[in-house]
C-alpha cells in the first residue's frame, strides 16, 4: 500500500539512490554521507551492506539515512573497506524491511548484494517463471528477480551470470553490486536512470547523482555509458560493453525535478538545465506581470531563469517551511486538509496587489497546485498565471517514478483550458516538448529517435511493457487519440 502525505500528495515520487564505495578505510560512513546527499530520491527507508574482505554486514532500516545510519554503534558493525548503500521510495513492492535495500543472497560463489535505482517492466513475467522452477522469493522487489536469475544461471563468472541475468530483463536499472572481490556498477542499455564513478584517494566511488561524491570531497570521474558494466577490483577497473548498442533514453524528468539542482547529469548541470527550461518558458508563453514567483523549491530555478528572460522581477512570493519533513505527525483527517500550509506560506506584503507569474515544475493530480492558487490569491494577487517548466503529464512512468495511475493524473483527464478553470488561474500554460529538447541544447525532438525518455509526456515508452499490457495498450490507444 503506498503511503501518502499531505504534504507531498501532488509530487511524483523520487526513484531511490544508489552509492558504492570500493577501497576506503571508512566506507560505511563514507556510504552513509553519500546516501544523506541522495535523501532526495527516497525517504522511506535506506540500506547499507559492506564487505571485509571476509564476509558482509548489512544494516537495513525504515526512515531517514540521518536517523538511522549516523550513530556510530550501526557504522561500527559495517566494517570493511567496501560498501554499497540505497535509500528507496518504493516503486515496487511494499516497504516492508525484507524489501529494504541492498538485498543480500548468498550465491554459490559467496555473498553478493545489490542496490536497484529504477524498475523492471518484466519483473512479475520473469518472477511468474522463476518461481514455477522453484525460485523461492524473500520479498516483493523487483530487484529479487535479478538475483535469482543470477542464482539460477547456468554461465561460469559472477559476472557473466549477472550479464546473462540482465540480457533477460526490460525496464530501467542502475545497479550498484557487490561481490567478494568486487564491486560492480552497470546501467540499462537505454540509460534511462543516472549513475556516475568518482574517486576520493585511491578509493573508486559510484553514486547516482555527483552532489553525492561532492559531499564526501570526491572527484567526479564519469558517468557510466548506458550499457555500460564497471567491475572495480583491487587490480583496477575494468570496463565490459555486454549488451548490443541502442539509442540512449535517459530520463529527461531527472532534469526537470528529480536530480538536486547541484548535481551534473550527462555531463549537464541540473541547475543550468532547469533555467534554461524556464527561460524557454517565457519565451512560449509570455504574460504580462509585475512578479515571478516560483513554487518552492523545486519551481526555483525555472522560476528565474523564466524572470531573467520576461524581464520581470523575480520574487519570493511563497515561503517553504524546511523542517517539515515525512517524519512530521501522522495527519488526521481533520487536519489533513492544512497540509499545503504546513509546508508553505504565502508571502502576503510582497503579493498585496500584484498579477503574479507563478512557476512550478509539474501538475500531477493538480491537488497543491488548487491550494497554492488559492493561498496566493488570498494573500492580495489580483492575478495568477501558472507556469509549468514540463509539458502535461499525461502518462505513467513505468522506470522506478512513483506516478498515480493514469486516471488520477489531472492532464490525461483535462484539456489545459479546463486545467485552469479547475486550478483557478488566469491562465495555464505547460512548457511544450520540442521547448524542453531547446532547453536540453535539442534542435527539438526527434520524433523517429527521441533522445530522451519522455513517456510520462508523450506516451512514448522506449521499452516493451510485459508486466503493465493493459495500462500500456490504454495509453498507446489514447496517446493516437489525442494526436489525432
Ligand atoms: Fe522519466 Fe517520465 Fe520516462 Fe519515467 S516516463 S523515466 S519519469 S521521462
Amino acid at each position: 500500500m503506498r503511503h501518502e502525505t499531505p504534504f507531498d500528495d501532488d509530487k511524483l515520487h523520487e526513484e531511490c539512490g544508489v552509492f558504492g564505495v570500493f577501497g576506503h578505510p571508512d566506507a560505511a560512513a563514507l556510504t552513509a554521507l553519500g546516501l544523506h546527499a541522495l535523501q532526495h530520491r527516497g525517504q522511506e527507508a535506506a540500506g547499507i551492506v559492506s564487505q571485509d574482505g571476509k564476509q558482509f554486514m548489512s544494516e537495513r532500516r525504515l526512515g531517514l539515512v540521518g536517523d538511522n545510519f549516523s550513530r556510530e554503534d550501526v557504522i561500527r558493525r559495517l566494517a570493511g573497506e567496501r560498501a554499497i548503500g540505497h535509500t528507496r521510495y518504493s516503486t515496487t513492492g511494499d516497504t516492508i524491511l525484507r524489501n529494504v535495500q541492498p538485498l543480500f543472497a548468498d550465491l554459490a560463489e559467496g555473498g553478493f548484494a545489490v542496490a536497484h535505482n529504477g524498475n523492471l517492466t518484466n519483473a512479475q513475467a520473469l518472477r511468474h517463471e522463476l518461481v514455477k522452477r522453484g525460485s523461492i522469493f524473500q520479498s516483493t522487489s523487483d530487484t529479487e528477480t535479478i538475483v535469482h536469475l543470477i542464482a539460477t544461471s547456468g554461465f561460469g563468472r559472477l559476472t557473466d551470470r549477472m550479464i546473462h541475468a540482465l540480457k533477460q530483463v526490460e525496464g530501467a536499472y542502475s545497479l550498484v553490486a557487490l561481490t567478494p572481490d568486487a564491486m560492480i556498477g552497470v546501467r540499462d542499455p537505454l540509460g534511462v536512470r543516472p549513475l556516475s564513478l568518482g574517486k576520493l584517494e585511491n578509493a573508486w566511488i559510484l553514486a547516482s547523482e555527483t552532489c553525492a561524491l561532492d559531499i564526501i570531497g570526491a572527484d567526479f570521474v564519469r558517468d557510466l555509458d548506458p550499457g555500460e558494466m564497471v567491475v572495480i577490483r583491487e587490480t583496477g577497473v575494468e570496463t565490459l560493453r555486454p549488451f548490443p548498442a541502442q539509442s540512449h533514453r535517459f530520463c529527461i524528468f531527472e532534469y526537470v525535478y528529480f536530480a538536486r539542482p547541484d548535481s551534473y547529469m550527462e555531463g549537464s548541470s541540473v541547475y543550468e538545465a532547469r533555467k534554461r527550461i524556464g527561460m524557454e518558458l517565457a519565451r512560449e508563453s509570455h504574460a504580462d506581470a509585475d512578479i515571478v514567483i516560483p513554487v518552492p523549491d523545486s519551481g526555483t530555478p525555472a522560476a528565474i531563469g523564466y524572470a531573467s528572460e520576461a524581464g520581470i522581477p523575480f520574487e519570493l512570493g511563497i515561503i517553504r517551511n524546511h523542517y517539515v519533513g515525512r517524519t512530521f505527525i501522522e495527519p488526521t483527517d481533520n487536519i489533513r486538509h492544512l497540509g499545503v500550509k504546513l509546508k508553505h506560506n504565502a508571502n502576503r506584503a510582497l503579493l498585496e496587489g500584484k498579477r503574479v507569474i507563478l512557476v512550478d515544475d509539474s501538475i500531477v493530480r493538480g491537488t497543491t497546485s488548487v491550494k497554492i492558487v488559492n493561498m496566493v490569491r488570498e494573500a492580495g494577487a489580483t492575478e495568477v498565471h501558472m507556469r509549468i517548466a514540463s509539458p502535461p503529464t499525461t502518462h505513467s512512468c513505468f522506470y522506478g517514478v512513483d506516478t498515480p495511475e493514469r486516471s488520477k493524473l489531472l492532464a490525461s483527464r483535462m484539456s489545459v483550458a479546463d486545467m485552469a478553470k479547475h486550478i483557478g488561474v488566469d491562465s495555464l500554460a505547460f512548457i511544450s516538448i520540442d521547448g524542453l529538447y531547446r532547453a536540453m541544447r535539442e534542435p527539438g525532438r526527434n520524433s523517429q529517435q527521441p533522445q530522451y525518455c519522455d513517456a510520462c509526456f508523450t506516451g512514448d515508452y522506449p521499452t516493451t511493457l510485459t508486466d503493465h499490457e493493459d495500462e500500456a495498450t490504454g495509453n498507446q490507444l489514447s496517446l493516437l487519440t489525442e494526436s489525432v
